[in-house]
């Protein structure tokens, strides 16, 4: 190991917090963590390429909180507690300066969930960052793809099209509002809302590549199909200064949400909501799980819409 690598993974190792359960954290070969008896542990990860998940010119701060919220909002849609991630960087060279920024946002994220750094790998190469998140749940209680039955409601938390809507106006050349690039920059991992859903909601999966997208994914695992009623979703005040003709395109068919869509009974309708309103999180009721396969989108009239793009596609 290099002088400069042994410097920069120093500087992380002394800004990492302590849990309990992590017995040997950075510095050894690998991390030694303690699973609780009665728990499952969850494992996902998640790879940030500079220009294709963020723009060359989001501020650092932003790519290490961003790198880790979409891992989180993986972990928040089974329905598990974050415990400890991994952080693998690739940079074009050893700055310090740049590294310090990014641990300023990631672990400023990692703390409001009492999550602990520990261990990764530091590389040069182009700017590159792969987080692997861990979480917990008790045994058996994980809120999966599916799990959808025929008749559930469809709901999702928060507001849909927000990253979406500023993402093109940055690709346009201007300023997005300072609400809509936060949306784009720093997204909410939902993990309060995914741990009340758990043992209520029948499936949940996180938007990452837009509602109709993701919600296809539910279908297709649980033999289903879904019906939305596009002007039913949830949008927030800075998207409706837009242009309403591109609303559904934003909120149906937008990336980078980072919302969760679950279904639920609808015997179960008062409890979603209060689970959610414990969880401080807005929830809003958008359609139905039907007999059938994949997801169709109505007008007010009742018309069928058709997407340009129902999500995006990294090979298209
Ligand atoms: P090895 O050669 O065994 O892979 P490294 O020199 O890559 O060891 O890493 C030394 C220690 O520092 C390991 O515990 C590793 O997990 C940790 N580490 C390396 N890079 C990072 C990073 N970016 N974030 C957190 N921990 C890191
Ligand atoms: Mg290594």
């Amino acid at each position: 190991m290099s002088a400069a690598e042994f410097d920069l993974i120093d500087r992380i190792r002394t800004r990492v917090r302590e849990r309990d359960d992590v017995v040997l954290g950075i510095g050894d070969d690998a991390a030694l963590l303690q699973v609780p008896p009665g728990m499952q542990l969850v494992v996902t990860a998640d790879t940030l390429n500079a220009g294709v998940h963020f723009p060359e010119a989001t501020a650092p701060a932003d790519i290490g909180w961003k790198s880790l919220a979409v891992n989180l909002s993986d972990l928040a849609a089974m329905g598990a507690m974050p415990a400890w991630c991994t952080l693998s960087l690739s940079m074009p060279e050893a700055d310090a300066s740049w590294v310090d920024a990014f641990l300023d946002g990631f672990l400023e994220l990692a703390d409001q969930h009492a999550l602990a750094l520990v261990g990764g790998d530091t590389t040069r190469g182009p700017l590159s960052i792969s987080v692997t998140a861990m979480g917990l749940l008790e045994t058996g209680s994980a809120l999966r793809r599916d799990g959808a039955r025929v008749g559930d409601d469809v709901w999702v938390t928060g507001t849909l099209g927000d990253a979406a809507a500023a993402l093109e106006v940055l690709l346009a050349g201007r300023e997005p509002s300072p609400f809509l690039r936060k949306r784009l920059d720093r997204p909410t991992p939902r993990v309060a809302a995914g741990r009340r859903l758990s043992g209520l909601a029948h499936s949940c999966i996180d938007l990452s590549d837009g509602l109709l997208a993701d919600l296809a994914h539910v279908c297709e695992r649980s033999g289903v199909g879904a019906e939305i009623n596009l002007t039913s979703l949830p949008g927030s005040d800075a998207l409706a200064a837009l242009d309403p003709a591109q609303y559904w395109r934003w909120q149906a068919s937008g990336g980078d949400d980072y919302e969760l869509c679950f279904s639920a009974s609808p015997r179960n309708r008062e409890l979603v909501m209060q689970a959610l309103d414990f969880a401080e999180v807005p929830a809003t009721r958008i359609g139905r799980i039907v007999a059938g396969q994949g997801v169709k989108g109505f007008d007010a009239k009742g018309g069928e819409w058709q997407p340009v793009q129902s999500g995006y596609q990294h090979f298209p």
